[in-house]
Formats: C-alpha cells, sequence, structure tokens
C-alpha cells in the first residue's frame, strides 16, 4: 500500500470518527431540546439523564483520544488543521449544550418550587405560552428535520389520477343501472391509508374507494342490526322492500311491483329481490359481481388509451379489485367496497370482510372508515392543525413493519392523543416528545390489556362527526381483549414493544 492510500485511509476514518462526534453532539442538542417540554421531571428521570450524560462524556473522550492516536500518523499539514480545528470547536460545542442543558433544569428546578410567587408563576405562564407560540412558528425549522423521516412519496399524484379515472368508471355504471332495478352508485369516497396520504413504507399502494349505494326505484333499504347490540354490529345486514309506486309509474318509469300481475311485471327488468338479493338481503358477494361486469363494461365504453385494467377476481368475492397498467407497466391496484350510509351519520354497512372469520354473503358490517376519515380531515382543517399527523402515521408505519401490531391499533392510539394533546403541540420540535407520547401510550394499553376503539364509546369526538346514537351510548370497545384471553399474544406484544423502541432509538441515531 502506498502512502497516498495510507493517507486517504487515515482521513476517513478521521471523518468518520468526526461524525461519530457530531453525532454524540447532535444528541446533547436533542436532551437540551426535550428538557424544557418535559414538565414534571421526576428524580429518577433525572438521575438517569445524568447517567447517560456521564455515559456520553466517556465516548467521546474515547473517540477524542482515538483521534489523537490515528493524528500522529497524519502526514499532510491540511488534514491535521482540520484536526486540530475540531478538537478546539468540539470542546466549545459540548460546554454550550452543557451550558444549556444546566439552564434547562434549574428552568424545571423553578417550576416545581411551591414557594415561588403567583406573579412567578404568570410569568412562566406566559414565557410557556411565548414559547408554544415560537414553537407554531418554527414549524419544521427544528434540530430535527422531518423530512429525514418523509422518506417516502404519498402517491398524492397517482391518487388524484386514480380517482379521477374510477369516478370516470362509476359515473358510466350510473347511468347502465338507470335503467335497471339495481343498487345506485353515488359518488366515491376516498377511504384508506394510500388517500389518506400516508401509505406504509412496505406496503403496496391499495387506492381504495367507498361505493355508497342507494336502493333503486320502487325499493328501500332498511339495516338491520342484530340483536345482540353489539357496537360495530359485526353481523347487521342490509333489507330490501318494494314500495307501492302505483301513483308515479310514469314519472318513476316502472311498473308497481306490488300490484302488478307477473305477467305484466315479465315486460320490465327484474326487482332488486330477484337479482341481487337472497331471500330478502341484499347480498354483498352478487353485487360485487354485478358490478365487476358493469365496471368491465364501462371501461370498453370509456376508451382510455394510457392505461389497462383487468379484474382480480381471486380477491374479488365482495368487493371489486382491479389491476390497473399504465403505458410505463406501473400497476396501480384499486379496490371499491361497497357500502349503504346508516341514516345521515358516518357509518356506513359495507361490504369489507371480517377479520379472522368468514362472511356470510348476507352480511354487511359496520364500519366506521368514514367517521375516521372524517376526524383527520376536521384535524387537518382545524385552525391550529395540519396534515402534520400523517409524518406520525408514517414514521409509525415504518416502525411496525412485521411486528405484531396492526397499524390500525397504532392509527387508534394517534387518533386518541390528537383528540386530547392541543393540536398546536404536535408541530416542528414537538415532534419527538409526541413519538414518545404515543410509544409511552402504546405501551401503558399493553400493560393494562386495553385499547379503546376511537370511535365506539368515545364521548369526545368532534360534534362535525355524526355518529349513531348506539355508538355514543355504548361503553368502550377495548381492540385489546386478545391480550387478556391470550397470554402467548400478551407476551408477544411486550417483546414487540421492546422492538419498538429499539428501532425508534436507532432511527433517531442513524435516520434508519
Ligand atoms: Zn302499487
Amino acid at each position: 500500500m502506498n502512502p497516498g492510500q495510507d493517507t486517504a485511509q487515515l482521513l476517513a476514518a478521521e471523518l468518520t470518527a468526526a461524525i461519530q462526534i457530531m453525532a454524540l453532539a447532535f444528541f446533547f442538542a436533542l436532551l437540551a431540546q426535550r428538557i424544557p417540554l418535559v414538565g414534571d421531571l421526576d428524580v429518577d428521570t433525572l438521575d438517569r439523564m445524568q447517567q447517560r450524560e456521564v455515559y456520553l462524556q466517556e465516548q467521546m473522550t474515547k473517540l477524542l483520544l482515538e483521534m489523537e492516536e490515528k493524528n500522529t500518523a497524519l502526514s499532510t499539514m491540511g488534514t491535521q488543521a482540520l484536526l486540530r480545528c475540531f478538537v478546539f470547536c468540539l470542546p466549545i460545542l459540548l460546554y454550550c449544550f452543557m451550558w444549556m442543558i444546566c439552564i434547562k433544569f434549574r428552568r424545571v428546578e423553578d417550576t416545581c418550587d411551591e414557594e415561588s410567587s403567583s406573579i412567578e408563576k404568570e410569568q412562566e405562564e406566559e414565557e410557556e405560552e411565548e414559547e408554544e407560540e415560537e414553537e407554531e412558528e418554527e414549524e419544521d425549522d427544528g434540530v430535527f428535520s422531518l423530512d429525514v423521516f418523509w422518506t417516502v412519496r404519498s402517491h398524492q399524484e397517482d391518487c388524484e389520477v386514480m380517482y379521477s379515472l374510477m369516478c370516470g368508471v362509476m359515473d358510466i355504471c350510473r347511468n347502465m343501472v338507470s335503467d335497471t332495478f339495481y343498487p345506485v352508485p353515488e359518488r366515491l369516497i376516498k377511504v384508506g391509508s394510500t388517500f389518506e396520504g400516508w401509505c406504509p413504507v412496505r406496503n403496496v399502494p391499495v387506492f381504495s374507494l367507498l361505493v355508497p349505494l342507494l336502493a333503486p326505484r320502487g325499493h328501500t333499504f332498511h339495516l338491520d342490526l342484530g340483536t345482540t347490540g353489539e357496537v360495530p354490529a359485526m353481523y347487521s345486514r342490509i333489507r330490501v322492500e318494494l314500495e307501492c309506486t302505483c301513483k308515479r309509474e310514469q314519472e318513476m318509469r316502472m311498473r308497481c311491483f306490488l300490484h302488478t300481475s307477473a305477467k305484466e311485471l315479465k315486460r320490465q327488468q327484474p326487482s332488486l329481490l330477484h337479482s341481487l338479493c337472497t331471500t330478502s338481503h341484499l347480498d354483498a358477494q352478487k353485487t360485487a359481481r354485478c358490478f365487476q361486469e358493469l365496471i368491465k363494461k364501462a371501461w370498453k365504453l370509456m376508451h382510455v388509451s394510457e392505461f389497462t385494467m383487468e379484474i382480480d377476481t381471486v380477491k374479488s368475492r365482495r368487493s371489486c379489485r382491479l389491476h390497473v397498467r399504465d403505458v410505463n407497466k406501473r400497476i396501480f391496484y384499486v379496490e371499491f367496497v361497497f357500502g349503504v350510509q346508516q341514516d345521515d351519520t358516518d357509518i356506513f354497512l359495507s361490504s369489507h370482510e371480517i377479520v379472522y372469520r368468514r362472511t356470510p354473503s348476507t352480511v354487511w358490517p359496520q364500519s366506521c372508515v368514514v367517521a375516521e376519515k372524517k376526524f383527520l380531515q376536521y384535524v387537518a382543517n382545524h385552525p391550529r392543525g395540519g396534515k402534520f399527523y400523517l409524518r406520525y402515521l408514517q414514521l409509525c408505519g415504518y416502525l411496525m413493519a412485521s411486528l405484531k401490531f396492526t397499524i390500525y391499533d397504532m392509527k387508534t392510539v394517534i387518533m386518541h392523543l390528537l383528540n386530547t394533546i392541543p393540536l398546536q403541540r404536535w408541530h416542528g420540535r414537538a415532534f419527538l416528545l409526541r413519538m414518545d407520547d404515543i410509544l409511552n401510550y402504546l405501551h401503558c394499553c399493553v400493560e393494562e390489556k386495553r385499547l379503546d376503539h376511537f370511535i365506539v364509546g368515545n364521548d369526545s369526538l368532534p360534534e362535525e362527526i355524526i355518529l349513531p346514537k348506539e355508538f355514543r351510548a355504548s361503553p368502550p370497545l377495548n381492540m385489546f381483549q386478545h391480550l387478556e384471553e391470550e397470554p402467548d399474544k400478551y407476551e408477544r406484544a411486550l417483546q414487540d414493544l421492546a422492538e419498538l423502541h429499539d428501532r425508534f432509538t436507532a432511527t433517531l441515531l442513524y435516520g434508519r
């Protein structure tokens, strides 16, 4: 190896060490950031932080010594000068961080002092308010650039293209059913993580659309929620009834199904009861098959040249899954789920499958997806809100890959916290504190084996979310009941929690 290579290697090693030291300095900055917002630090926490501080100082001293040893081998004056600069500057930086930490500690101690006067308290409150306002102004201008975690594009452009394309398809379907007695598709509702803007990193984006269905002419839908009182109802059904249209036959372009002879009725399309129902209930599988045919015909009528489309019949038992390919052979996965709105609320009886159970064809479980979407919209539109929550969901989705917690568990935790912590405290530099809140909340839920459903039995939801009365009156639904019933799952959840914390720490330190 020649001397030039030696120097290059030494320089590379030197820079690596310098970067490590900067990472430690960065960590001190983190400590300094976090402390003023913690509020009530207990003695144990202060002890742990001081121990951590000693450990980090030891690590820094060790790295400085290593750098000195390598320095003796350096042959170029330029590199030595660079090293001297680092060695000279880093103690100053370290001193500055230590000074910031001491100041913060003093401030926390001051706030804990019971004998402090009311005037002082008022001043502190004013200072806190000012800090909050500064946080709002700083937005993303923190020590931690949130974009470090915003590594995956949000599919925004694809969402708009797919939504527009599928609205065109459904408009044609609506025209096609206008002469029949099939359910009438209403305006599509965007649902699911991709349309919400935070598709989990390792997941293939699925463009999910809820198709609200209205009863056709001469028919009415009656929602049968079952007798168990379960909320949300798992085994609810949609009963179809005929109504008399004798006085409106011309206006409705049909003969009355109730008062017209069977012979004459043969001249018009069959009623919904005789097409997509089993007994007198709307059949989700028959409905899905019917719409698959309608969508195929609609696609042909659209003459789309930029895309090709095929239906995934294997995964379309109760819904309608499409594979849409563009000219570059990119595949977009689109899913239509059908639903009937419960009165004028944000709850739908939907054709989605019941998780882990076979769903009978006439069963339409109650779905909260629209109510949850409306809550996130409420946060986004709030004067102190915004779409910042997407980054928390995105990072949590990244951290939770392959763990047993579902992304829905984490979304529920985040929604609970969004509903309790003032929205202005989620921005900018508060990101790490809120992430800490999210992980701690999940930790408490696992330990208590209880995570309440966000919509069911939650009496603190914004008024904008319209729910059937049984949803507000119901006791909270425990989504972690299985941890109570199955000790193995509880043990696994504890292991996953530890893994989640480790992954979060690694992401902070190494950015991955
Ligand atoms: Zn009639």
